[in-house]
């Protein structure tokens, strides 16, 4: 019960303890009345509960955030904020793998995964607190008589909706450059996973961040997202999780002529060409598709290969599906559960989608995976039309469609021809066609000859089409946390 996920974390943090059913709010971790139940992925048992922030929590969060602008925080320095966000970074390094520990209970992903989100909110604090004092303005010539500048300043009070995909990565890069702006935070976890986004609040409570600079409501998204968005106190909100809902989060945002930077879904191609060095590209090929079991915004779910490599393509990279072992997040093996039943059962009606003879390969779940557990069997199709349903949506499970093309124009004809854009990366070893279809492709990142190795939090990131608008990630996010001021001055 409850207390199991309590004991988990007090074992893992030590003396930064903290009570996963509260929110933190103004500083101070407060009781609510009601509450959400959460589940381990991997056994599909209860583990505790969690707040169910509502309207009155998120108000108290968003009013808190505007002391803290109009008080200590407010007159932070940049420099100042840097040192702090470099003090958090260091604490959450330091006690990488309990928050690993932490979101392998939560999100069910393996060990090795959740230790590299670990190590990602690390780094994304670091960068964010390099880049914090050096985000400047301009002079701008203008009429005799006149001295023009600008100057950057932050929005005010956002708003973070996170999804439970990747709570970590996505706290480090919105958050972390919010913060670097001097704008203080509502984050409103997911439901289904939010118990490092506390971690985090606690953490960075303990590095010395003022009260109110981050202010943590976990609740439903119908209920706490809903009233945060709608909230007239908040001044920009940035969102990452289902095209569905993005849509209304802009249209919240509307009402209030506030700005929005939107993180949707995707359906990534990786676009083979016959003269690319298939030994190279063969982990990266089926690693972006089956990384967090394919629950993740940028996987690659869709692999483009010119016709004379098709075969070797689609027979090599059976091979290694055939060799994937799914399993609990703590036995870190190649995959884990999805995150819900909910989930599961949406990826499942997907894949029934597929006819016999286009399921080219299954990786096989583990014997002694718990009966509760939800475990979907990686799966790798081909032979599907490029419209099919199966090559057309995104999945957000463990699978991977291969599809032929003839010559560089189909290829981008195919890879273009979704809703999304959002990431696509390019395998060839000719330098033109490197160049050409980096400019052609329809995506917020184009990889060369890798697919978002490194992790990347240096690297601007967001999409076009559906999968959303705005960057974050990289000193460009610092630009979309941020306002932009002109000062014209007179003085003859
Ligand atoms: P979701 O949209 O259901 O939920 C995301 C967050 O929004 C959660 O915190 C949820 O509580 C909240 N929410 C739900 N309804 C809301 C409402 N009416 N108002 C305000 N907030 C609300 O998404 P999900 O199923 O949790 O996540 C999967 C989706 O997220 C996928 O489509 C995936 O591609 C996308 N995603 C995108 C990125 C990216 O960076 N582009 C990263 C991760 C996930």
């Amino acid at each position: 019960g409850g207390e199991e996920i309590m004991d988990t974390v007090a074992d893992r943090l030590g003396e930064l303890w903290f009570d996963p059913a509260q929110v933190f709010i103004g500083g101070v971790w407060r009781d609510v009345d009601a509450h959400l139940p959460l589940e381990d992925p991997s056994t599909g048992a209860g583990i505790g509960r969690i707040a169910r922030g509502g309207a009155a929590e998120i108000d108290a969060a968003v009013r808190a955030a505007r002391v803290a602008l109009d008080g200590a925080w407010g007159r932070t320095t940049a420099a100042e904020r840097g040192r702090i966000l470099a003090r958090i970074g260091q604490m959450v390094l330091a006690r990488a793998d309990d928050l690993a520990a932490l979101e392998a209970s939560d999100v069910g992903k393996p060990l090795k995964q959740a230790k590299a989100d670990a190590l990602a909110l690390a780094r994304y604090m670091e960068f964010y607190a390099g880049a914090a004092d050096k985000v400047m303005g301009e002079t701008i010539p203008y009429l005799e008589g006149y001295t023009v500048y600008t100057l950057r300043e932050p929005h005010g009070v956002t708003g973070h909706i996170v999804p439970w995909n990747y709570p970590m990565q996505i706290i480090g890069r919105s958050v972390g450059a919010a913060l670097a702006m001097g704008n203080a935070c509502v984050l409103k976890p997911a439901e289904e996973a939010c118990l490092t986004a506390l971690a985090f609040a606690r953490l960075a409570e303990a590095a010395g961040l003022p009260p109110g600079a981050l202010n943590v409501v976990p609740g439903l998204g119908e209920e706490a997202g809903a009233a945060l968005t709608a909230h007239p106190g908040v001044n920009h909100i940035s969102f990452t999780g289902s095209v569905g809902v993005g849509r209304l989060v802009q249209v919240a945002a509307a009402e209030n002529i506030v700005p929005v930077t939107l993180e949707l879904g995707g359906k990534s191609p990786q676009v083979v060409f016959a003269d690319a060095d298939l030994d190279k590209a063969l982990p990266f090929l089926v690693n972006a598709g089956i990384q967090n079991a394919g629950q993740t915004c940028s996987a690659s779910s869709r692999i483009l290969v010119e016709r004379p490599l098709y075969d070797r393509v689609v027979a090599r990279m059976a091979q290694r599906y055939a060799a994937l072992k799914v399993g609990p997040a703590r036995a870190d093996l190649d995959v884990g559960p999805l995150i819900s039943a909910r989930q599961k059962e949406i990826v499942e009606g997907f894949l029934a989608m597929a006819s016999g003879a286009e399921v080219v390969a299954r990786g096989q779940i583990a014997g002694d995976a718990p009966a509760g557990g939800h475990y979907v069997a990686p799966t790798l199709m081909a032979g599907l039309s490029p419209d099919h349903r199966l090559a057309q949506d995104e999945i957000f499970g463990p699978a991977q469609v291969i599809l032929p093309f003839e010559d560089e124009e189909e290829a981008v004809a195919i890879a273009n021809g979704t809703d999304y854009g959002l990431v696509a990366s390019i395998w060839s070893e000719n330098g033109g066609r490197q160049m050409r279809l980096a400019k052609r492709l329809r995506a917020g990142q184009v990889f060369v000859n890798n697919y978002g190795a490194g992790g990347g939090v240096e690297l601007p990131f967001g999409g076009t089409g559906k999968s959303g608008h705005g960057r974050e990630k990289g000193f460009e996010a610092l630009y979309g946390f941020s306002t932009l001021k002109t000062v014209a001055a007179h003085h003859g």
